[in-house]
């Protein structure tokens, strides 16, 4: 294979190229804290807001350098998540009537998080430009078309079908005979919305300690313990915000959790910068992108319209940045024939959180409340979620979502490493190969 590396590659994410982080809290741990939240992803830190305005005392801790996380590393492409399962797939395990409520929440989550944004005056480079998801044949476009039909009962669900001669108004590729496009779906920089909620707490008084791994909670009879290598902490409420990474930072203290969620490595690469005139040609309106694969790729310009990033699933469960490039690149170069010869300048990975019945979940378990398993699809249910889980926490009324109800389940040998992933990644890669 060329050298697809271009001289300045990086294993950092191109997002946190041209944000700074803040100078976080580097005061000693405090002793006691109304609420103590563990992750500062977005489900962490918009928790932490709304408790934080509600006057009570925060202090948040991770594992990791703020933004190294999901939530600083992901695609920033959002939208309602409808075609994950797909109303078929939600009525066969829910039935109709809980499977549309489902679906309706994702647009309730999005039209959330557009107003959350717009009144917090967040700059994060929130564009609505919509989806395109190309199908390979008719048949593929017939299945599609039926199933938005279906979708169509949900209130503000948009799409529209795009037959053959139309995909290059769309999308300058050969590789799709079709497709359809999702009108609320959009993109955004994850890295300055994470940014813009850690400048606020911050402002409020909240405590982040980041690279400080809390190590074990203990309950006691009127709070919870906390405890990190750097001292401990006292506090009335603890949150899981941990999501992906429950496992790798929380054993043994949080399986009840990672026994829950499967941890996907999810990886991207970003390209050098490219002419506009050829991001304007490949990309016509702006758009996300993301194919029929079974196994997820998903692609995008950059907000700043110079180049071109694109994920998909990591090779295994491990960071390893060069491999991940190489077969990321492998990909965008069928999808984009016109790219073969540009260099990568940055390939990253992070984890994401599926759960075995395809839906977030969220709520209280032996005193501690959490919100996680977002499926990959999580930068806007993270904020909706959060905002429903602090309602919960200070007692408000209208905290339930569809999700509350569900039954978090795990299955019978699994210990949150999903050891059978690699098998159903091959044969879905294969089927993938064989419909193309
Ligand atoms: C490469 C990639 C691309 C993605 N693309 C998209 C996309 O385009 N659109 C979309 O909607 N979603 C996308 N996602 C998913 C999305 O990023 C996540 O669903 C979302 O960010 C989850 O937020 P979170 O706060 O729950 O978890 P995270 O942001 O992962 O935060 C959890 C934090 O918990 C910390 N932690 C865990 N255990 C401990 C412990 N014991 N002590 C202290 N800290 C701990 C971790 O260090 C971590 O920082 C993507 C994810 C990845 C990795």
């Amino acid at each position: 294979m060329p050298n697809i590396f271009a001289n300045n590659f990086k294993t950092t994410p191109f997002w946190h190229e041209h944000v700074t982080v803040p100078p976080l809290t580097n005061t000693p741990i405090p002793k006691q804290s109304d609420i103590c939240i563990i992750g500062a992803g977005f489900t962490g830190l918009t928790t932490a807001l709304h408790l934080l305005r509600a006057g009570k005392s925060v202090t948040i801790f991770d594992a990791q350098k703020l933004g190294d996380g999901a939530s600083g590393k992901n695609g920033g492409m959002i939208g309602p998540s409808l075609h994950k399962l797909g109303l078929d797939g939600l009525t066969s395990i829910y039935g109709a009537n809980k499977a549309h409520a489902i679906l309706q929440e994702g647009i309730n989550a999005i039209e959330y998080f557009k107003n959350f944004i717009a009144k917090e005056n967040i700059q994060c480079d929130l564009a609505m430009t919509g989806r395109f998801r190309g199908v390979n044949n008719q048949q593929e476009l017939d299945n599609l078309a039926r199933d938005c039909e279906k979708l169509s009962i949900l209130k503000g669900f948009q799409y529209n079908l795009i037959q053959h001669q139309d995909v290059q108004s769309e999308i300058g590729s050969t590789n799709y005979h079709a497709g359809v496009t999702y009108g609320l779906d959009g993109g955004l920089d994850p890295q300055k919305l994470l940014i813009a909620l850690t400048q606020k707490i911050l402002n409020l008084g909240g405590q982040i300690f980041d690279q400080t791994q809390v190590t074990d909670i203990q309950k006691q009879p009127n709070n919870h313990r906390i405890t990190t290598p750097k001292g401990s902490l006292t506090a009335g409420q603890v949150v899981i915000a941990t999501n992906g990474y429950s496992k790798k930072f929380g054993k043994p203290f949080l399986a009840h959790f990672y026994n829950r969620v499967m941890p996907i490595t999810s990886a991207m690469i970003a390209t050098q910068e490219l002419p506009t005139e050829l991001i304007t040609r490949l990309f016509p309106k702006a758009r996300m992108h993301g194919g029929n694969h079974r196994l997820v790729q998903y692609y995008r310009p950059s907000p700043d319209g110079k180049r071109v990033l694109f994920g998909a699933r990591g090779v295994d469960f491990h960071d390893r940045a060069n491999k991940n490039a190489q077969n990321l690149k492998t990909l965008l170069n069928k999808i984009f024939p016109e790219l073969t010869q540009s260099k990568i300048t940055h390939s990253w990975s992070g984890k994401v959180a599926y759960t075995f019945d395809h839906v977030p979940h969220l709520g209280q378990h032996d005193g501690l409340y959490y919100a996680m398993g977002y499926c990959g699809s999580g930068v806007t249910r993270s904020l909706y979620l959060a905002k429903k889980l602090s309602m919960q926490i200070l007692g408000e009324e209208n905290f339930q979502t569809e999700f509350n109800s569900l039954n978090f389940q795990t299955k019978p040998f699994y210990n949150g490493t999903p050891w059978f992933l690699p098998f159903i990644i091959k044969w879905h890669g294969f089927l993938d190969r064989i419909s193309q």
